[in-house]
């Protein structure tokens, strides 16, 4: 049997048009809308038969028509601090991860944006596994439903929520896949939706520059720049989109990312590889570049994956690098590793998923059918 449609992801002009489709009179269907929404949004229901205050008639028409399902749970990993990763899989080949972090104040969750990526930044695991493609809206939101179902956190608009922020910064590149990521996004900061502040969104590129004021005006998240190196001759090598956008126009974007201003500035990422951007004199010119940028710098120590070609700067340098970046007036800059032992770290996702030829599929798909078909019932 084909798989059903798939209300989730759907913007609300989506979700009416497709009820109307499935043969839902507009009217009635834009009434429906507001229902379906707060059951799939505010309440997670995970069936069409849970919608109390839906007529029985309505509820069995939905079920026979849309799927509200979420990607399938392949593994799911709790970590000694705490950190949760989950392994989800929405079709052959389609895997990808989305990591849990759970602190006193508030519990992040990192969204992944593609399966695979296309950057090959040269600390980063997710970077030796080639692009299989974009994840759709519902892929992404569904990474937040599966996480929220997990920790039994609906409805979503408690004031206990166990998912406070949600990061752009699982696998992918999310201004490569802008609309993708900002549908999601709209509806997971939707005061009817999920119900997340602006505020409490943030996206990272490693710097897709003529995106982000796109990503500024449309999107309106809090952003992260993937910075790294403060020199061009290093930052072409460790991440490589800088051939093609340069820390000074990078940061010239910044400069000029919409609703950036002291209360909101923009996280600056720098992950600490030994003997290679740490020295002080690179922090020193951390600080010099970023004069004038409503900013924040985030120092992450290098979390190793088997084969990284590169190791942790020691504890000792990490500490007199963030003390140049204190005294320039930026505060507790050191991000915890969290969730190392299940390779749930920045930088340490990875999936088997590989892009398939369409022939080595098709031989695949023969295969099995000849098997099924030899297969005594
Ligand atoms: N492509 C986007 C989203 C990924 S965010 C971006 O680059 O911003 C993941 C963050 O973890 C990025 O800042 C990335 O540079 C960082 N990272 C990657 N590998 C890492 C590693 N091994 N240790 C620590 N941080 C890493």
């Amino acid at each position: 049997m084909a798989a059903l449609p798939s209300l989730i992801g759907l913007d609300p002009q989506g979700v009416t048009s497709a009820l109307v489709e499935a043969g839902t009179p507009e009217k009635a269907a834009r009434m429906r809308l507001r229902q379906l929404w707060n059951w799939i949004y505010v309440h997670g229901a995970r069936d069409f038969g849970a919608m109390s205050n839906l007529a029985k008639d309505f509820r069995t028409q939905m079920a026979e028509q849309f799927t509200l399902a979420r990607p399938e749970v392949v593994t799911e990993q709790i970590s000694g601090d705490g950190t949760r990763k989950w392994l989800l899989r929405t079709g052959a080949g389609i895997e990808f991860e989305t990591v849990y972090i759970p602190e006193k104040d508030r519990g992040t969750l990192c969204v992944s944006s593609q399966v695979g990526c296309t950057l090959t930044c040269k600390f980063c695991h997710t970077g030796t596994q080639k692009l299989v493609r974009n994840l759709t809206p519902a892929e992404i939101l569904g990474q937040v439903l599966i996480a929220k179902d997990a920790l039994e956190d609906w409805p979503s608009t408690g004031p206990d929520r166990k998912v406070t922020n949600v990061v752009m910064m699982g696998m992918g590149e999310p201004l490569y896949n802008f609309d993708n990521v900002k549908a999601a996004l709209a509806i997971v900061t939707d005061g009817d939706g999920l119900a997340l502040s602006k505020r409490r969104v943030t996206l990272s590129t490693a710097g897709v520059v003529p995106m982000i004021p796109r990503a500024g005006a449309e999107i309106g998240s809090g952003l992260a720049i993937s910075l790294h190196a403060v020199r061009n001759e290093l930052r072409d090598v460790i991440v490589p989109i800088n051939k093609k956008y340069p820390i000074s126009e990078l940061l010239e974007a910044c400069r000029t990312y919409p609703g950036a201003s002291n209360s909101r500035r923009i996280t600056f990422e720098y992950v600490m590889l030994k003997g290679v951007n740490d020295s002080l004199a690179d922090a020193r010119e951390l600080v010099r570049l970023l004069a004038g940028i409503p900013a924040k710098i985030n120092l992450i120590p290098f979390n190793p994956w088997p084969g990284a070609p590169y190791e942790c700067s020691s504890w000792s340098q990490i500490e007199k690098f963030a003390q140049i970046v204190n005294d320039a007036g930026y505060a507790s800059p050191v991000r915890t590793p969290r969730g190392r032992d299940i390779m749930a770290a920045c930088g340490q996702l990875k999936s088997e998923s590989v892009k398939e030829r369409a022939s080595a599929r098709l031989a695949a798909e023969k295969l099995q059918s000849g098997q099924l078909a030899r297969m005594p019932s």
